[in-house]
C-alpha cells in the first residue's frame, strides 16, 4: 500500500491460512489467518519465520474469500492471528469483509497496537479476542525485546476489558517466566480480569535455541503443574480463575 492511500482487505499480507481449526477460537470452528509481521521478539515464538514486518504476504485475500464461499455453513469464525495481526492497517477492512461475508471475527493479539484494537472494538468488528498477557509489567521489555511494550499491552488489556467483547486472557509460561505469574495475576485482577489461561511453553515449532534450552530443563511439566497449583490458590484470593493448557 502506498503512503496516503486507504488500505483494503486485499492489502492484508497473509503469511498462511489454516482452513479449519477447532482450537483457535475455543468452542467454534474457525479458519485461521496468519498475518505477516510482528514488532516483538518473544524467545518462545512458534512462528519466527513470519515476524518480518516488511515481508510480502504469501496468500492473497481472495484465497480466504474463496474458502469462506466454499465453507459457508461449516465454519462460523475467521480468526486473525500472526505474527501480530493488529500491525497492519488492512486488518480493519479485512475484518469488515469477513463480517460482510456472514462470518464472525476472532483476533489473537499481544496488544502491541492498542489504537488499532480500539478502532476494531469501536466499529464493533470483533466477536472474540484471545489476548496474550506476555509477562508482568516489569518483565515485558526483556521478554518481547522492545522498550515501551508494557504500557501498550496494558492499554489493550484495559480496552478489551471495557469493551464487553467475549475474550480469553492467556499467558505462555516458560521456566524463566514462572516467577512472574503471581504479578501477572495481580495485574489481571487490577483490570477487572476474572480468568487467566496458563499455557505451558513447549519446544515444538519454536526457534531452535529456545527449543534446546527448554529441552534441557529438568521436569518442566512437573514444575509447571506445581506452579499451576500455586497460581490457582493465588487466583482464588484475587478473584481470577486459573486454567491451563499446553501452548
Ligand atoms: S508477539 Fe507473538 S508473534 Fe510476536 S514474537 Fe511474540 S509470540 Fe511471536
Amino acid at each position: 500500500m502506498s503512503p496516503g492511500t486507504t488500505a483494503t482487505a486485499e492489502d492484508l499480507r497473509i503469511a498462511g491460512l489454516v482452513p479449519l481449526s477447532s482450537v483457535d477460537r475455543p468452542g467454534h470452528l474457525s479458519a485461521t489467518v496468519f498475518c505477516q509481521g510482528c514488532p516483538w521478539r518473544c524467545g518462545y515464538c512458534h512462528n519466527p519465520s513470519i515476524l518480518d514486518p516488511l515481508a510480502p504476504g504469501a496468500v492473497p485475500f481472495a484465497a480466504l474469500a474463496a474458502l469462506l464461499e466454499r465453507r459457508r455453513g461449516l465454519l462460523d469464525t475467521v480468526v486473525f492471528s500472526g505474527g501480530e495481526a493488529t500491525l497492519q492497517h488492512a486488518l480493519i477492512p479485512a475484518a469488515r469483509a469477513v463480517r460482510e461475508a456472514g462470518f464472525e471475527v476472532g483476533l489473537h493479539t499481544g496488544g502491541a497496537f492498542p489504537g488499532r484494537l480500539r478502532a476494531l472494538l469501536e466499529e464493533g468488528l470483533l466477536d472474540w479476542v484471545g489476548l496474550d498477557v506476555k509477562a508482568s509489567r516489569a518483565g515485558y521489555a526483556a521478554l518481547v525485546g522492545r522498550p515501551g511494550a508494557a504500557p501498550r499491552a496494558e492499554r489493550s488489556l484495559r480496552l478489551l476489558r471495557g469493551s464487553g467483547v467475549e475474550h480469553e486472557l492467556r499467558m505462555t509460561v516458560t521456566p524463566g517466566l514462572l516467577g512472574q505469574v503471581p504479578a501477572v495475576l495481580a495485574e489481571v485482577a487490577a483490570t477487572g480480569g476474572d480468568h487467566l489461561v496458563l499455557q505451558r511453553a513447549r519446544s515444538t515449532g519454536a526457534a531452535a535455541g529456545f527449543a534446546a534450552t527448554l529441552g534441557e530443563e529438568r521436569d518442566w511439566p512437573g514444575r509447571f503443574e506445581q506452579a499451576l497449583g500455586a497460581a490457582r490458590a493465588r487466583g482464588q484470593e484475587l478473584g481470577v480463575e486459573v486454567f491451563s493448557r499446553a501452548a
